[in-house]
Formats: C-alpha cells, structure tokens, sequence
C-alpha cells in the first residue's frame, strides 16, 4: 500500500475518482484554428493552435480514436487537476461533428526539446526544473492521482519563463489500495521495476522512479540513464548497475519470480557505485547530495523510494527552497538564475 496518500480517494469519494460514466458535454470547435504541428505521439496528434475569440495560442490535442472510457479519464484527471501546480490547464473540450474527432484544448507552452536542452543545463537548472516537476507530482499524488508516464517528452519546458509543466495525462489513473493495475504503462526507459517483474498492486511511487531515472540523466548527461532495447533488456540494465544482491532481496520480499533466460538477468552483478559514472564532463553535477537523492529515488522496492514530498525537503533542494521562501516580487529574478 502506498505509503502516503492511500486514503485519499476514498475519502474524496466517487464524485472525484469516478470517470467510467462521465457525461462530457462537447463545445464547437469554431473558434480554434490550426497553426502548426508541434507533436503527437499513439494517442493524438498536437498542434498549435490559436483560439481567435481572444487571439491566445493554444494546443488543440487531437485524440485518434481510443476508447471513450481512456477519453473520460484523461479529462477527469485534468479538471480534478486543474489549478494544481505545473500542471498543464486544460481550456476546452470540442467535437468536430463531421470527422467525430475529440480534441482537448490545451494550454500552450513554448517547449525547448529537452534532447537539446538537457545537455545545456546548470546544476542550478537540473535543480530549479526537478523541483518543480516534484512539486507538481506531490500535488497530483495528494489528490489520489498517479500520472504513469512521467518522462521527459512529457515535460514541458519555457526556459526563457523558467516554466516547467506536466503533460500527457492520457495513462493517470487514480490510486485505490490493495488494488492491481496494469503493468503496460510507461515508457521503456523509465518504466520502474515492479512494472517490469509484473508487480501490479503498484502506488504512485512508480511516477518516483521516473524521477530518478530523469535526475541520473541529467547529472550525468547521458540520454537515457537506463535503456533497454525490450522489456527484459530494460530490466538487466537496471540490475546490472542496482546489483543482483539487493534485487533478490526485493523479489523475496514481495514473494516473485522472473523467469528469464536473459544471460544478464541469470549472471551476478555487483552493484556499481555511483561514483563510477562520473566523467570529466558532468562531475560540476554530480554533488554529494545529487547522489544521496538518486540512490534513495532509484531503489527496487517501491517501499523505500522518497516520495514526491520527502524528496522535496531533501537537502540537495536547499538552495531552491531557500530561494523560494525569500520570493519577492519577481520570481524569475529572485531564483537565482540572473547569474547564468
Ligand atoms: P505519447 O503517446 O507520445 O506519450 P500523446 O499522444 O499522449 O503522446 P502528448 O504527450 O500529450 O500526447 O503530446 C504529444 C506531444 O505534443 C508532446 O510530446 C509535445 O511535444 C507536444 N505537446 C503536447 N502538449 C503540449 C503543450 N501544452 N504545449 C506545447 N507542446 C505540447
Ligand atoms: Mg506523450
């Protein structure tokens, strides 16, 4: 069971987690026109767009044709939401009669690819943007929500703003305890051990797992910190640097078993110090509370991870916290960041 928040949903009740017979009534998509296309991915296809009832740029996410409950979920989660911090605002929800296509109207924020934007930030930066991608996901885990596939294509950045926002809500579901969920959620490199032994009694410390699989790629620069070519590949990069030792235990603990005839998985490893990634590149990142953080985020045993709120009052936040607690007037010349 999760370790905070387990209750919160049903003390919320049904009003708030119940999406399976939502009643979604659909504007008009008249006053949105297309600008350009910005992204997409399974579910939808995203452009820009703008609503011309007041001339703002929007995103008009155009959902492919999925099933209507996955449809009333995401706009569920999103209007529970809204409001919350660096959660990306849904504005409107339109039908185009003709072609019956669903598209949710979204807030727009000018995104910097982070394939290219990783590589250029400060250590201020990595802490400044994981901060708020933590205080986002405290807030959704308080309101009973795991997101799923937290991720860096599914994180916004205006870097000029110093925004950050989360996007994609098309996998949160909400979190009930004892309860078994699907283990086919996430993204490979960032999918967290129990999604990959088919642990399903999960709880949102699997969104945690994302989190420090984002924090060692981007102290240590590399891509993707973990990244397997298939699910089981994925789980041997991650023991071959956790350790086999420490890897049984969690399996004991949780009384499973993989079968597998991946020699990585069959083969003991010792587990690599984090010490080890350190190049001359990246070692301005690579603090001792940077490290302290990651190896109490990227643990097997969902148990033991820092939650969202532990992690936030970690002391590799100190500076982050300190600055935020003097804010003044203007948060973006008070962050610290007029020196980069
Ligand atoms: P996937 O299957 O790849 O996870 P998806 O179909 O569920 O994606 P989203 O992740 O919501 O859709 O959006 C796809 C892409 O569109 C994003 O990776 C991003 O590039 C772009 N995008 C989505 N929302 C916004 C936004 N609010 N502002 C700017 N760009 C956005
Ligand atoms: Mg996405």
């Amino acid at each position: 069971m999760a370790r905070v928040y387990a209750d919160v949903n049903a003390e919320l009740g049904p009003g708030w987690y119940e999406y399976e017979h939502l009643h979604i009534e659909w504007n008009v998509p008249d006053n949105y026109e297309i600008i350009k296309r910005v992204g997409g991915g399974k579910f939808s296809e995203v452009f820009q767009g703008i609503d011309t009832s007041n001339e703002e740029t929007c995103v008009i996410k155009v959902l492919k044709p999925i099933a209507k409950r996955k449809i009333r979920r995401e706009i569920k989660v999103l209007r529970n939401l809204a409001g919350g911090p660096n959660v990306i605002s849904l504005l409107d929800v339109v039908r185009d009669p003709p072609s019956k296509s669903h598209s949710l109207i979204m807030e727009y924020v000018d995104n910097t690819d982070w394939k290219l934007l990783y590589p250029t930030f400060t250590e201020l930066e990595i802490k400044h943007y994981l901060f708020q991608l933590l205080t986002a996901l405290d807030f959704v885990h308080s309101r009973g929500i795991m997101h799923r596939d937290v991720k860096p294509g599914n994180i916004m950045f205006d870097r000029a703003n110093h925004k950050l926002r989360l996007i994609d809500w098309g996998l949160a579901e909400f979190y009930h305890p004892n309860t078994e969920y699907h283990i086919r959620v996430g993204s490979r490199p960032y999918k967290s051990p129990e999604l990959l032994v088919g642990y399903s009694m999960y709880d949102y410390s699997l969104d945690l797992w994302c989190v420090g699989c984002m924090l060692a790629a981007m102290i240590f620069r590399k891509e993707h910190f973990f990244r397997g070519r298939d699910n089981e590949e994925q789980l041997a990069r991650i023991v071959k640097v956790l350790g086999t030792d420490t890897f049984e235990r969690y399996l004991e603990k949780y009384n499973m078993q993989v079968e597998t005839d991946h020699p990585d998985l069959l083969r003991k490893h010792a587990r690599v110090p984090w010490a080890k990634f350190v190049t001359n590149d990246n070692r301005p990142n690579v603090t001792p509370e940077a490290v302290d953080l990651l190896d109490r985020l990227l643990r097997y045993d969902h148990q033991e991870r820092l939650t969202a709120a532990e992690a936030l009052s970690h002391t590799y936040f100190n500076s982050v916290r300190f600055g935020a607690a003097n804010k003044v007037k203007d948060p973006v010349s008070d962050s610290g960041f007029a020196s980069m």
